[in-house]
């Protein structure tokens, strides 16, 4: 610290910090920047640069995800007054509803208190006319400029190392000098190579498409078909670690995600009998689909994600692999804002402070992968299948504590808990113990397991 401040690379009075994109992380970094500069009697101030307008309806003001937010995650928000509002959730959801070939059932949240949200990152897809609601990210944009942040409404250009600073030039504005520049850009290729420019270490996060879209069904049709439930899809399709059908409002998103996921793979995923099966009868999908994308999601971190004056955070750093991304960006933007008030704004203090929050979670994602592996096994054997199933459908019997699997499965469809517990739930004698027991009756006494069955 002492030495940073003989070479000024530390925050002081009078510091300006630019924060480049203003989704989640670029947001809760700015948060708890401005939280813990007061605490620190440190008077800084944050410009949040953001591209997209969250305000508009469709991929212009959309920063394309499930839009799931797990309720470790709001309740920790909550605790750091950070309330969603009642028309930020567009939908609570209770249980999960898992489809596989061998039947359908429904899961009510483990401990029965369990709830996660959903919600729109934009104002909504493509025709929605809702007023009454409010986008995700631009809620968390307005409570920050409540704390004093100033948002500009621009894309980032360009940027220019200088010894006591960086410039950011935008096209309408001029150009602007800032003591630490923080990149929250997401997994934007173009925003990236700015980067590399000002922290030529950095070496971008690798990425595989996924694909999301909406169906407009309408309130009624919502209710009776998916309820309060995010339907979860375990089925034997090439390149699919995961499916997901999920309400919100009037519309259901649909998300896939897995290897370089394209049309091809979409059609053969909304075509499948199961899939089919969740919608009224005769439906035809394409004409109530206003909104479709393939956007791209962190499946490895970034190397040196920082230096000096320097930061990446949230997806342009380390996420959570196929899950909780807006959770891993709350963690890393926390990270580094304590980092930068706390510590310094050199490379060495985000290596030290900073760095480990990072390789937590990469070592969880290690995990997930082997998670997800096993996963994909047990989704390509009918045998397998059979036998989760069946353990499932009998836990629903069971008190909340003792559905082990149904929990395990619940964290890992919507990323509540880290990968590393999930593993050691897993390797529970008891649990593997109920499973191959289940496996094997399911070998033996091939029996139909109907719909939702106790
Ligand atoms: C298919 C899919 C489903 C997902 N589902 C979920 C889910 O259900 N729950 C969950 O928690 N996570 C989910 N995620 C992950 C989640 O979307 C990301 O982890 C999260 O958005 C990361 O937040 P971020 O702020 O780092 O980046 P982003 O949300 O991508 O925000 C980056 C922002 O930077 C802006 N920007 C970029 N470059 C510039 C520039 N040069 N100038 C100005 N602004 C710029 C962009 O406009 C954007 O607003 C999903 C991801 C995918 C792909």
């Amino acid at each position: 610290m002492e030495e940073n401040k003989m070479n000024n690379l530390t925050l002081e009075d009078g510091s300006r910090i630019a924060v480049i994109g203003g989704g989640p992380a670029g947001s809760f970094f700015t948060y708890f920047a401005l939280d813990f500069a007061q605490l620190f009697g440190t008077n800084i101030s944050v410009d949040i640069y953001e591209a997209k307008n969250f305000n508009k309806v469709g991929p212009v003001g959309c920063n394309h995800c499930g839009g799931i937010v797990s309720e470790s995650l709001v309740q920790m928000l909550s605790a750091e007054g950070i309330v969603l509002p009642a028309n930020v959730i567009r939908r609570g959801i209770e249980s999960y509803t898992l489809h596989m070939e061998q039947g359908t059932t429904v899961i009510d949240t483990p401990l029965q208190e369990q709830r996660i949200a959903s919600m729109y990152r934009g104002f909504g897809p493509l025709g929605s006319t809702d007023n009454e609601q409010q986008s995700f990210d631009q809620y968390l944009m307005d409570l920050c400029q409540k704390k004093g942040a100033r948002i500009i409404q621009e894309k980032v250009l360009d940027m220019e190392k200088e010894p006591d600073g960086v410039i950011i030039k935008t096209k309408k504005s001029a150009d602007k000098k800032y003591d630490l520049v923080v990149g929250s850009v997401g997994l934007n290729p173009r925003s990236f190579q700015l980067f590399k420019k000002i922290a030529p270490s950095f070496i971008p996060p690798k990425t595989t498409k996924t694909y999301i879209c909406e169906f407009h069904l309408g309130n009624e049709v919502i209710n009776e078909y998916f309820g309060n439930s995010m339907h979860v899809f375990l089925l034997n399709l090439n390149n699919i670690k995961f499916g997901a059908l999920i309400p919100k409002g009037e519309y259901v998103t649909l998300v896939l995600l897995g290897a370089e996921i394209n049309k091809q793979i979409v059609d053969s995923f909304v075509n499948s009998k199961v899939v089919r099966a969740c919608f009224p009868p005769g439906i035809e999908l394409k004409s109530i689909n206003p909104c479709q994308c393939f956007p791209s999601i962190n499946i490895k971190a970034a190397t040196s994600a920082y230096s000096d004056r320097v930061v990446l955070i949230g997806d342009s750093s380390s996420s959570k692999l196929y899950k909780n991304g807006i959770g891993a960006a709350h963690i890393t933007a926390k990270a580094a804002a304590r980092t930068a008030i706390f510590e310094g704004i050199s490379e060495s203090d985000f290596r030290k402070t900073y760095q480990p929050e990072c390789t937590a979670l990469n070592r969880d994602n290690a995990i997930g992968k082997m998670i997800f592996l096993v996963t994909t096994i047990i989704q390509k054997s009918s045998i397998l299948k059979t036998g989760l199933f069946r353990m499932i459908v009998k836990e629903q019997h069971k008190t909340g504590d003792k559905r082990r699997m149904s929990s395990v499965l619940w964290d890992t469809f919507t990323g509540s808990a880290p990968y590393t517990g999930i593993l050691k739930r897993v390797v529970n004698p008891l649990v593997l113990a109920a499973l191959i027991w289940n496996i094997i009756v399911g070998i033996f006494n091939p029996i139909t397991i109907n719909k939702n069955e106790k």
